[in-house]
């Protein structure tokens, strides 16, 4: 095994060598310098869209993925040697999408061969973009409450209702989401998963802007909305479980946020700033919160790592992606009041050239919402609680 891993390291050094543009690994300026593919797509420059369709022809956008799928079908030991060599040379991701993140693998689990057929390739080559209808205004921790209706009309459903937070919906091409198709059943039953697309007419979105002044995410609206009865993911009003099934993603994908460092050390962003006395940073509480922050960081990745291997033996508690979501969150918050704090006042501005329009604030403040997209904290540490320490329920 290991010499073959060891073949394999060095074809995919070479390969990465030929085929990764030197502008796909400078960092991520911000947000919009990420690929997410889909039909509206607006590639930043030539070498984008270079990366995504050599790493897509490869399936290596999804490498553990089965090949016939166009997936990469590597081992995890072989998918973990791609990242390390994509993070030598510093590498983007070659593609952000919540089709890979979340819908892909409910697919895997819960979708007919003919569903997999259809929807996983143009996930994988970045031809589709998806977003997630899950909460609504009054469903959001208490998701199962949602009221957006599917009424039956044989061959198809008729569905209306409101979503909102929905991530990327005025640029996304189809959406996953929770509608109501039995108003009669408890609330956790008579939910049913459907995919339809976001130019079926009866859709509109309304930005909602953040407090970065960013505007990622909308209100969705369904006015008598035609949807196929094919594209219905599992069982009939069984909903909840496919739903439950991708948060699981969702959650363990968010927690990764916890293992991106920024493009520059910390402690070097502080030193620019407070300045450094015999070689060390001159602030020693600072000092102090870096080395902790870095410390945990380097145990949360290992824990990630440990996670992962479980996932894929299928040994992994179900609650384990609320502990990654809980504690990736919360470091990656911590980490961005550290990068505010070293800093300085510098570090506040917001529209300046020198600040990269307000780059470091808008970041910070974005992620304030880390700990609720994807179901907040509070609710992570109730799963916790609950599905692994045991405790008795509210
Ligand atoms: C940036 C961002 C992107 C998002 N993207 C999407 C998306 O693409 N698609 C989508 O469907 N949704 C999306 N969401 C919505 C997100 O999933 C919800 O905001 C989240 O689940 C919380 O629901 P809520 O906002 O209704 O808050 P509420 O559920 O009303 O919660 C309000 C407060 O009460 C606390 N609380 C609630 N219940 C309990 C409890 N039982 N015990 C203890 N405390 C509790 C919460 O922790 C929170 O602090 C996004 C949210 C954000 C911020």
């Amino acid at each position: 095994m290991a010499d073959n891993l060891e073949d394999f390291r060095t074809e995919v050094r070479s390969w990465l060598a030929a085929n990764c543009p030197p502008e796909m690994r400078e960092p991520l300026e911000d947000d919009e310098d990420r690929c997410w593919g889909g039909r509206k797509a607006q590639f930043k420059n030539p070498a984008q869209k270079q990366w995504l369709d050599a790493m897509a022809g490869r399936g290596w956008t999804v490498p553990e993925w089965p090949a016939q799928y166009g997936g990469g079908g590597l081992s995890r030991e072989e998918a973990k040697v791609l990242r390390e060599e994509m993070r030598r040379i510093n590498a983007r991701s070659p593609l952000d999408s919540f089709g890979i993140w979340m819908l892909g693998p409910a697919l895997l689990k819960y979708g007919t061969e003919e569903q997999k057929q259809r929807f996983l390739p143009p996930i994988i080559r970045g031809e589709i973009r998806w977003c997630q209808g899950y909460s609504e205004p009054g469903a959001g921790s208490d998701l199962a409450s949602i009221q957006t209706r599917a009424e039956d009309r044989g061959d198809h459903w008729i569905v209306n209702g409101q979503k909102v937070w929905t991530s990327y919906a005025d640029k996304a091409d189809w959406i996953f989401c929770l509608v109501r198709t039995d108003p009669t059943a408890k609330k956790h039953e008579g939910i049913s998963f459907v995919l339809f697309d976001m130019e079926t007419p009866g859709v509109s979105t309304k930005p909602i802007v953040l407090i970065s002044g960013k505007s990622p995410f909308c209100e969705t609206f369904f006015d008598d909305v035609r949807v196929e009865k094919e594209n219905l993911v599992g069982e009939l009003n069984k909903g909840w479980d496919v739903a439950k099934y991708l948060l699981q993603h969702e959650r363990a994908m968010i927690g990764g946020m916890g293992e991106l460092a920024g493009p520059r050390p910390l402690g070097q962003v502080a030193a620019d700033s407070v300045g450094a006395e015999n070689g060390m940073l001159a602030d020693p509480m600072l000092r102090a919160q870096i080395a902790t922050l870095d410390i945990d960081s380097i145990a949360f990745k290992l824990a990630m790592e440990r996670t992962g291997d479980l996932m894929k033996r299928k040994k992994a508690h179900p609650a384990d992606a609320s502990v990654l979501k809980y504690y990736g969150t919360e470091l990656n918050k911590r980490r961005h009041e550290l990068i505010m704090a070293a800093g300085g006042a510098d570090a506040l501005e917001w529209e300046s050239e020198r600040s990269r329009g307000g780059h470091d604030a808008r970041a910070w403040l974005r992620t304030k919402a880390n700990s609720i997209e994807g179901g907040t904290s509070e609710v992570q540490l109730n799963i916790i609680a609950k599905r692994i320490l045991n405790l008795p329920g509210a």
